[in-house]
């Protein structure tokens, strides 16, 4: 029951909306896709974009080491604080939601929360994250935050173009040793809020405005190397062949059995880049390296996958006469959304009569790391079709609307 003492806030839909489209305008190429990637001139005018909206309307500008950008509202380091944020650097042509939207809204949670004059317990933040969609490995600030940023990824990131996070960071007269004075301590964040975009159908085919995450899928990303023999594709009898590709193929022809037998009905397993080689028509393929991409909300079900793909790939490589080696791209760990968050957004939600479910994010997020040292949740809004990473990216105003309030009002109960 909502009692007088939790009022309900809404946001300035005009002034939210202009931000959303101002924003949005930012790093937009002829293609209509964004570029902010991050320490690119996109992202460059993104941050004096947003450090001017933080200054404009009379909220404390910081800016840690690892330049993640913050807007605080009674700022107090002896207390610990309500986060709210996501991140405004993008994927190359990128929509204009992802991550934008959860620091555009949570500026505009915090500009209502000074204007309410509403008394409030715990000091508040805004954030913007930086390099959370991977130009220099992903999810940099958020790292650096929980304190998992380490010299030598400092050192040795680069791009995909060989440009280094030291060089591009140095672009922007920043320092990115200091990343790693970025650390927060824990117990020094009271809660941690993220709102995002789906990024994938399920509240756009059900029709409902609000999803309330549970938990966020865990991943593990390997690189997979298969070496044969390339050899002439007329010469050589089938029975005498040492075929990379048909090692792949019998492999991916595998994976529904792997899933069904060791995974859980949430479990995703995606070969998305095959590289073949030498890669003629005429010749058997010597060598095939590609990626494999699993995902669970469970760490025991991904610790099985793992054991299980590993078992199979090599008995193929055995029977086929290949070498096998894997490299680990990334690991990421599953992560429960805290409790008491949960609670707020459930409370905030059925204080604004919107139609919402629980879900699980299927997608990695900036709160999956915080949530190593704070409590932490997430709200998600519909993804028009579940498209994203795309100019695509589509959602309707009336759920990013409800997606604000919702914010708004979990940041206000958790902070009052
Ligand atoms: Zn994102």
């Amino acid at each position: 029951m909502d009692t007088p003492s939790k009022p309900q806030l809404h946001v300035n839909t005009e002034r939210l909306r202009k931000d959303i489209d101002d924003l949005a305008r930012i790093g937009l190429r002829k293609d209509q896709g964004i570029y902010r990637m991050a320490f690119s001139e996109g992202d460059r005018a993104g941050r004096d974009w947003l450090r001017q909206r933080i200054s404009d309307c009379g909220l404390e500008f910081h800016q840690d080491g690892a330049a993640n950008l913050y807007a605080r509202l009674n700022w107090n380091e002896n207390i610990p604080g309500v986060i709210a944020g996501s991140h405004m650097d993008t994927v190359p042509s990128a929509g204009h939601l992802d991550g934008a939207l959860g620091v555009v809204c949570a500026l505009e949670a915090l500009r209502v929360l000074q204007e309410s004059r509403i008394k409030l317990k715990r000091p508040l933040e805004a954030v913007s994250f930086s390099d959370e969609e991977g130009r220099f490995g992903g999810m940099l600030g958020s790292q650096a935050v929980a304190g998992l940023v380490t010299p030598e990824y400092l050192y040795n990131a680069c791009d995909l173009d060989g440009v280094t996070l030291t060089s591009a960071m140095s672009q922007f007269g920043l320092d990115a040793r200091e990343a790693l004075h970025a650390q927060r301590a824990p117990g020094s964040i009271h809660a941690y809020v993220e709102l995002h975009i789906e990024q994938g159908p399920v509240l756009d085919r059900k029709g409902l405005s609000i999803g309330i995450v549970d938990a966020i899928t865990g991943l593990f990303k390997w690189e997979i190397n298969l070496i044969g023999v390339a050899n002439h594709a007329g010469t050589t009898p089938m029975d005498m062949r040492a075929d990379a590709f048909q090692g792949l193929a019998e492999f991916a022809a595998q994976l529904d059995r792997v899933l069904a037998e060791y995974g859980s009905p949430h479990s995703t397993a995606t070969i998305g880049r095959v590289e073949l080689k030498p890669g003629a028509a005429n010749v058997i393929p010597g060598q095939v390296v590609f990626s494999l991409d699993v995902r669970d909300t469970d760490p025991h079900t991904l610790g099985a996958l793992a054991d299980a793909l590993r078992r199979s790939l090599s008995a193929i490589a055995r029977r086929r006469g290949l070498m096998f080696e894997f490299s680990v791209l990334s690991e990421i760990a599953p992560v429960q959304c805290a409790a008491p968050v949960v609670e707020a957004i459930d409370a905030a939600v059925n204080s604004l009569g919107l139609s919402a479910t629980h879900l699980r994010s299927g997608a990695a997020h900036d709160a999956q790391i915080i949530a190593g040292i704070a409590p932490a949740g997430m709200i998600f809004v519909p993804s028009k079709e579940g498209r994203s990473h795309s100019s695509a990216e589509w959602t309707a105003w009336r759920d990013i609307e409800a997606g604000a309030n919702t914010l708004l009002n979990t940041l206000y109960r958790l902070a009052a």
